[in-house]
């Protein structure tokens, strides 16, 4: 029996681990969990070199927990410690370490979020146990070693009679971490941290059923039996080779990964490379809705297949945080704090890699079956498009791929949609004119027009859409976006010839003041303009640029200051009801119908609401009455 007292310069140093790790206790089980883990390995890896004899069998880790007498026991059959290799790598080696990291982050506990990152080692146990044990036996030919240790740096070792090749770890429970004691809450932990570790991990049984003898009856029950209850899948899909995996392979992990989820992913790109960094891993698409903040953090990050953490910012590439999946790397510092992780050389390198595995998938399933990527556009579209705005590396790779369908169902590349409208949409410069709308609903009379003129009409709805048309507008010289209902549409070569006027400028003169009248002016800029007499009467257009702050406002970024909501009014002196407008007897007849007509306009732009809705059915009751 030896006494010691572990060497450090903190009289007890418990109490400050619990301090700095409040909260993240529960990670005590993944670092044991993992050192069990490194055990076998270890031992796999002497017995393959010969320097380990005879059959190691299948080595496997086990958990159990002892509620009445508030213990939790690790054993695993790895490699075990002789009593000079518990002092050194227990009493010297892990509590330097201990030490160590106090030294880093007696500072800054307000950055607490890195600490559960950071492989903590063996004595986190403390964060959790009053006492902690080790009974371990080695490999070697030398006794079993029982440590004891009960937070205090004194600690006794003495001789163990363990007679299987292994180490226990017994954990005494403390009164302030009596959760761990739940079976429900050690099975909750065991699945989210260990659920792919490389080697098996029991937690108690169960009962399975036996297979039906062949002559049994219909309505026989089968006998069950009780086995063990092994919580891991050990070869879980990332770790093998593409070639060795079908697409249900991949769904069917898609399940393991996130059993609530119900909706197939749309496709899988798996991540493997080891050279100049190592990563493995698998990411899906899933089906994306227009709202991007219930998406994100469903990425997993894993070192040798040990769950770390769901929050990925600053290691994938923001706009890839909306996909799915995992990544495992052991070559990501995770002791650091978030923004110096995005400063990281070998980080960026990793950050990139992805990228471009994201990018080429892309490419290729666009290449490789064109109608099928159109059919999932629009539920992968706002990945694509949050990339190319956040990412310029993405940016460029995406012009090949990046698709703009049309209001008639075509999906065009920006290639393509060029060579479309290079003769027929352009301004007088010979800009080419983007026509598009953001809601088919909204802007339908728009669209309906534009198409009527025989202009192409996009439609680009997702959030973050007026921000990506700035940049590409930036990027491309030769482009102006116009959205339907806007006054830029207002620069387009007109198709058809101009439309001669039926209404002499004297009738206009006339006709200005009398609708400036009515129409509240501080809101409206008045235009009158010979347009096709099928057209309506009033149409309302709202600026290009200053609905396009707006938006930009909305989804972050953009210009700051409010915007005052201006419109324009174009009055179609063509139209037979203008005409009656400027001919009607009486000044009531002739307001109301101003007023008609300009409610009309603000219908059809979505402008309508509230009281002025009101009033406008109203008037419209009298009007057929
Ligand atoms: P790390 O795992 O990073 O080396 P730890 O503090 O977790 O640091 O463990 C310290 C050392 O104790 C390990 O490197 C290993 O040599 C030894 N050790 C811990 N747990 C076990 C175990 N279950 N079996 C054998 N050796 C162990
Ligand atoms: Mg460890």
């Amino acid at each position: 029996m030896a006494n010691g007292k572990i060497n450090v310069a903190v009289e007890n140093i418990f109490p400050l681990i619990k301090k700095f790790l409040y909260s993240d206790h529960e990670i005590f089980l993944r670092e044991l969990i993992s050192n069990a883990t490194d055990a076998i390995s270890k031992l796999k890896h002497l017995s393959s070199i010969g320097e380990v004899k005879g059959e190691i069998g299948d080595p496997r880790i086990e958990v159990k927990v002892e509620k009445k007498n508030k213990k939790i026991h690790i054993i695993d059959q790895g490699v075990g410690m002789t009593s000079e290799e518990v002092n050194k790598y227990i009493n010297e080696v892990a509590f330097s370490g201990a030490e160590e990291f106090l030294e880093k982050y007696k500072e800054n506990d307000k950055d607490s979020g890195i600490i559960g990152h950071f492989g903590l080692g063996f004595y986190s146990a403390f964060m959790v146990a009053e006492k902690v044990e080790i009974i371990t036996k080695s490999h070697k030919n030398a006794p079993a070693a029982h440590w004891t240790c009960d937070g205090s740096p004194e600690y006794t070792l003495e001789k163990a009679d363990k007679k299987e090749r292994g180490t226990e770890i017994i954990l005494h429970i403390a009164k302030d971490s009596k959760e761990f004691l739940e079976e429900a809450r050690i099975r909750e932990l065991l699945n989210k941290y260990n659920k792919f570790m490389p080697f098996p991990i029991k937690f108690g049984t169960k009962e399975e059923n036996l297979p039906l003898p062949k002559d049994a009856k219909e309505d026989a029950k089968p006998e069950t039996q009780t086995v063990d209850n092994i919580i891991n899948n050990t070869h879980p899909a990332w770790t093998k080779t593409p070639s060795e995996l079908k697409d249900e392979d991949y769904k069917s992990f898609y399940r393991e990964l996130y059993p609530m989820q119900f909706e197939e992913p749309l496709f899988n790109i798996h991540l493997n490379v080891d050279y100049p960094f190592n990563l493995t891993g698998i990411l899906y698409f899933p089906k994306i809705k227009n709202d991007l903040s219930l998406q994100k953090d469903k990425i997993q990050l894993y070192q040798n297949q040990v769950f770390v953490t769901d929050n990925v910012e600053g290691i994938v590439p923001e706009f890839l945080t909306l996909l799915r999946g995992l990544i495992d790397s052991p070559d990501i510092p995770l002791n650091v704090s978030r923004s110096y992780l995005q400063a990281d050389g070998a980080v960026k390198k990793i950050s990139n890699y992805i990228t471009r595995k994201v990018a080429d998938k892309l490419n290729s399933l666009f290449k490789k079956d064109r109608k099928a990527f159109e059919e999932k556009w629009n539920d992968i579209k706002v990945v694509i498009e949050y990339g190319m705005l956040t990412d310029d590396k993405f940016y460029e790779k995406a012009d090949p791929f990046m698709i703009y369908p049309t209001s008639e169902g075509e999906y065009l590349t920006y290639k393509e949609l060029e060579a479309a409208l290079k003769d027929s949409q352009t301004d007088k410069d010979g800009k080419l004119i983007f026509l598009y709308a953001s809601n088919i609903e909204e802007q339908h009379q728009y669209i309906e027009t534009s198409k009527d003129k025989g202009y192409k009409v996009l439609l680009l709805d997702s959030p973050i859409i007026a921000h990506l048309i700035q940049k590409l507008e930036g990027d491309k010289e030769n482009i102006a976006f116009a959205r339907v209902d806007g006054d830029a549409v207002e620069n387009l070569i007109k198709k058809e010839e101009a439309t001669v006027s039926k209404m002499s400028d004297e009738e206009k003169e006339t006709l200005k003041p009398l609708i400036e009248a009515v129409v509240p002016i501080e809101k409206y800029t008045i235009q009158l303009e010979a347009m096709n007499s099928k057209d309506l009467p009033f149409v309302i257009t709202q600026p290009e640029f200053m609905r396009r702050m707006k938006e930009m406002q909305q989804t972050g970024g953009g210009m700051m200051g409010s915007f005052p909501e201006m419109y324009t009014l174009l009055v179609n002196t063509n139209h037979e009801l203008v005409g009656q407008i400027l001919g009607s007897k009486t000044t009531k007849k002739r307001e109301r119908l101003i007023q008609q007509a300009l409610d009309l306009a603000r219908l059809s732009q979505n402008l309508l609401k509230g009281e002025a809705l009101t009033t406008f059915i109203k008037r419209s009751v009298d009007l057929i009455k």
